[in-house]
């Protein structure tokens, strides 16, 4: 997983997504003879964090170590990750699937560097390097062999994605290629203890591919076995969404054909308690303990929870907003509605909406006051989101004040009762439901802006009074 760090690993240059080619390079992370690498204190934080909230044992010394392996990607010829005393070790998180929860193990989480990217250039048939990606900081985390099923894979990667991305870790973003997946996969007869030949597939990116790569490898695992249509090596394997296949890559390296080797020009980190303590004291509220804090002190119900949870940034505006307008539930309300509903409309996730809490909590506070109606503050809202618009000049400026003057409004109901004489009849026969039919054409007479209570009182008076 890419690090949500501004800077690289080992050199200021900036980690961001989205640079032109070769933008964010400098001679350190070219691997230029004679630049050294220095340790981004950010990048030991991040990974303290990651393996905190994955109840590991952090190492007090942790330190760095050269992976050598020649690749046109990777300009030094080896890479700087973690091999003898990696940031976290021996932890684990709970999952649930519908065959009840269990723990995952997890061996360990490294830091280490990102190489670069080749680019095939079809037009001119030769391939090029963007060196942007060297040296952005990647942790890796590496579970135990305790995942039984494509399922628990799945309920596993959606668990570390959630803390990861609630804890700002990393942005998880599989699209971006800021989280990817090594699938390792084995199997064994039914009561053996003993772990069968094992497979990787490298570079996973999607949870829908990685259950399709999962059953494609085991039902060719299960066949080499029982109809000894191969012979099964250990080996490194790449995964064809389009064909729907794995390819062999490469038979699986040991560690000593990376000649591991700790890298002179990097200091061992010393984790002191001063250090661990104030990280420990920095971790979020945690999904789950936000959702069981909002039932018990806001009411709102378990579902609603879940789809505020589900999302930091829907917690932080949430939880922002709420403060401002005094009024949770209704606050609630507006993001699980209308904001999800702006979303999904323009295709985008609860983590990019950009909306400023303070400006949405004086809306839903306009609203609760009987300043604006409902539908007024719809289009208040898409302003703000869309424009940042201030809620109150926005509404003034479009003059989209609640009309409650009763004056107007009467007027406004007069009308309605005049022009509507059927809905008239068929509320006083009984049919109740003809009430709304009169309130709306009178909410439109007053342009979407008639204060609804007033209306409300202005109508049943009236309706009282015809015989
Ligand atoms: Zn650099």
């Amino acid at each position: 997983m890419e690090l949500a760090t501004n800077s690289k690993i080992f050199c200021s240059c900036s980690a961001r997504y989205g640079a032109e080619p070769n933008e964010s390079v400098c001679p350190a992370c070219c691997g230029m003879p004679g630049m050294l690498p220095v340790t981004n204190k950010r990048v030991i934080e991040l990974g303290m964090t990651a393996g905190m909230l994955t109840n590991c044992r952090i190492n007090r010394v942790t330190t760095f170590d050269k992976k050598s392996y020649y690749y046109p990607d990777l300009p030094c010829s080896y890479q700087i990750t973690q091999w003898y005393a990696p940031i976290a070790v021996d932890g684990g998180i709970e999952i649930e699937t519908a065959g009840g929860g269990k723990t995952v193990g997890i061996k360990q989480i490294h830091l280490e560097e990102d190489a670069g990217k080749l680019v095939h250039d079809d037009w001119t048939g030769s391939t090029l390097i963007d060196f942007n990606r060297t040296s952005v900081p990647l942790i890796e985390i590496v579970s135990k062999p305790d995942l039984r099923s494509a399922e628990e894979v799945i309920s596993y990667l959606e668990r570390l994605r959630s803390l990861l991305k609630f804890a700002k870790v990393s942005d998880c973003r599989w699209e971006e290629g800021s989280m990817r997946c090594d699938v390792n996969l084995s199997i064994r007869p039914y009561g053996s203890t003993e772990l069968g030949v094992r497979t990787e597939i490298k570079n996973m990116n999607s949870l829908s591919a990685i259950v399709r790569a999962i059953e494609y490898e085991e039902a060719r695992h299960i066949d080499a076995l029982e109809c000894g249509t191969e012979t099964l090596i250990q080996e490194t394997r790449r995964w064809d969404d389009v064909k729907g296949q794995s390819f062999s890559m490469r038979t699986k390296e040991t560690a000593a054909d990376y000649r591991y080797f700790p890298d002179p020009n990097l200091v061992p980190v010393i984790i002191d308690d001063t250090w661990l303590g104030r990280i420990r004291a920095s971790l979020p509220e945690l999904p789950d303990e936000k959702a069981r804090r909002y039932v018990s002190e806001y009411g709102l119900t378990e579902a609603d929870c879940a789809i505020l949870t589900s999302s930091r940034n829907f917690c932080d505006i949430f939880e922002e907003a709420s403060r401002v307008s005094s009024a949770p539930k209704e606050t609630a309300g507006w993001l699980i509605g209308d904001c999800m509903g702006y979303l999904r409309k323009k295709k985008l996730t609860a983590d990019d909406l950009s909306l400023d809490p303070v400006k949405l909590g004086e809306l839903v506070k306009m609203v609760n006051g009987g300043e604006v109606t409902r539908s007024a503050a719809k289009r208040i809202l898409a302003a703000v989101i869309e424009e940042n618009a201030d809620p109150r000049q926005y509404s003034e400026a479009h003059d989209l004040a609640a009309q409650s003057d009763e004056s107007a409004i009467g007027e406004a109901v007069s009308k309605v009762i005049r022009e509507n004489d059927k809905m008239v009849r068929d509320y006083k026969s009984g049919k109740t439901k003809a009430m709304q039919g009169l309130f709306g054409c009178i909410m439109r007479e007053l342009r979407g802006n008639g204060d609804p209570a007033v209306i409300q009182k202005l109508l049943q008076d009236s309706l009282d009074k015809i015989e």
